[in-house]
């Protein structure tokens, strides 16, 4: 087999910055805004780009419109399999107006390459692209490398990544997605319980009020403040995750301007997103409903929240129905000891000289579906943390660069150990 070091300085050679950087900008180019999720144009383009680069590949749909693009590529000897993930779908631009470069240009201005997707994750998917298709030159490399770009990852990775692991029965031994995280990469999602609450009351005047009542939205926001007690309860965590909490909640203790913000790792946060009731000022409203995101921490379990729920508009005597909306999802991870991990955190410290920690995140991802079937998955990616989800997404032009190298450093480290 050849020599790591020798396979590494290869790979790297076959990396061609300014083709990446060009790559990051053509993808931020198309509005794959989802939803709606437009993801056609953005499809044909790398399906040609693969095309003429000799890499074949096919394309997988759970629905018509929902294109996942698959490219495999099997080394000279067996060995151990990877899987590099990233999603095409971007959250909408939203006001226009409020952007100081065009969203979709893909403008390099300063330092920085500039546009929706440019952090999340347009930059991550070039890296992986660029670092698949070196790979791809290398004679001997020995094992297994997959390429899965998916959709509909904003909204829940239902006809993505969820539904192509089980449809193509995926097994590896890691799997990178090339997510925003910057020097420290992630190796844990919170879960996620999202529910529709509806109260009902008594239809009347309005001029009858309060001497009469019924109010459904009154009765709602009873329910709503009983729920945001749940941040108050401290759950136990599973003992094998204590060290790799501590240090991500001493990440979170770095961000001086919300103190106390740590506590979202081990406690459920809930946020009520959507509130309609009532349709006219002098009536009283027989009909409230309410839309409520909240994260559930490593080792809760979704009945034991809606146990909890129950149990506090029982004793709060509450009447408030409760439905399960479409998003949920138990909180998971993988341990620092996978050989995944090891390859990315040592080679993030390698190429940057600076400490690299693996940590829990408080959002989701299309990672739980890997790690459901058994896969140690990591995310890794370049970020300007502040841009995303929000205006004027940007990511440094010299990280685009440093992370497409470094995956294929990953890729050779993790392949020919
Ligand atoms: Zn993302």
């Amino acid at each position: 087999m050849a020599d790591k070091k020798y396979l590494e300085r290869k790979i790297l050679n076959l990396i061609d910055e300014e083709a990446v950087i060009k790559l990051a900008a053509d993808l931020i180019k198309f509005p794959s805004e989802n939803p709606p999720g437009n993801l056609k144009e953005i499809t044909d383009y790398v399906c040609n780009y693969l095309s003429e680069n000799n890499i074949e590949y096919k394309i997988k749909e759970a629905e018509k419109g929902w294109p996942i693009i698959i490219a495999e590529m099997e080394g000279k000897e067996p060995g151990k399999t990877l899987i590099l993930n990233g999603h095409l779908d971007v959250v909408p631009a939203g006001d226009k107006s409020k952007w100081e470069v065009e969203p979709f240009s893909g403008e390099v201005r300063g330092e920085y390459l500039h546009g929706r997707g440019a952090s999340d994750m347009k930059a991550g998917a070039a890296g992986i692209i660029a670092a698949f298709k070196a790979a791809s030159q290398l004679e001997d490399l020995p094992g297994k490398l997959i390429l899965m770009l998916v959709p509909d990852e904003e909204t829940g990775g239902h006809l993505g990544s969820g539904w192509i692991v089980k449809e193509e029965d995926f097994t590896a031994d890691g799997c990178l997605i090339a997510e925003p995280s910057k020097q420290d990469p992630t190796i844990g999602q919170k879960g996620s319980c999202w529910l529709k609450l509806v109260t009902r009351g008594i239809p009347g005047h309005g001029s009858l009020s309060p001497a009469v009542k019924g109010n459904a939205i009154l009765e709602m926001n009873r329910a709503v403040e009983a729920l945001y007690q749940i941040w108050e309860e401290d759950w136990e965590m599973p003992k094998e995750i204590e060290e790799i909490l501590e240090i991500s909640k001493d990440y979170l203790r770095e961000n001086k301007s919300t103190p106390g913000l740590e506590r979202i790792l081990d406690h459920v946060t809930v946020n009520v997103g959507i509130i309609n009731g009532g349709d006219k000022v002098n009536k009283i409203p027989d009909y409230c409903e309410a839309e409520i995101d909240m994260r559930l921490p490593f080792g809760v379990k979704t009945e034991e929240i809606l146990a909890w729920i129950k149990n506090k508009f029982k004793e709060e005597g509450i009447k408030a129905e409760i439905e399960s909306l479409r998003w949920n999802s138990e909180a998971n991870y993988t341990l620092p000891d996978e050989e995944i991990v090891r390859s990315v955190v040592n080679c993030a410290e390698r190429f940057s000289g600076e400490k690299s920690r693996a940590m829990f995140q408080w959002a989701s991802s299309d990672a739980r579906y890997f790690r459901e079937k058994g896969i140690a998955t990591i995310q890794f990616g370049p970020a300007e943390l502040d841009g995303i989800h929000s205006y004027n997404e940007k990511v440094k032009v010299k990280e685009v660069k440093d992370y497409a190298k470094m995956y294929g450093a990953i890729i050779v480290d993790f392949l020919a150990q």
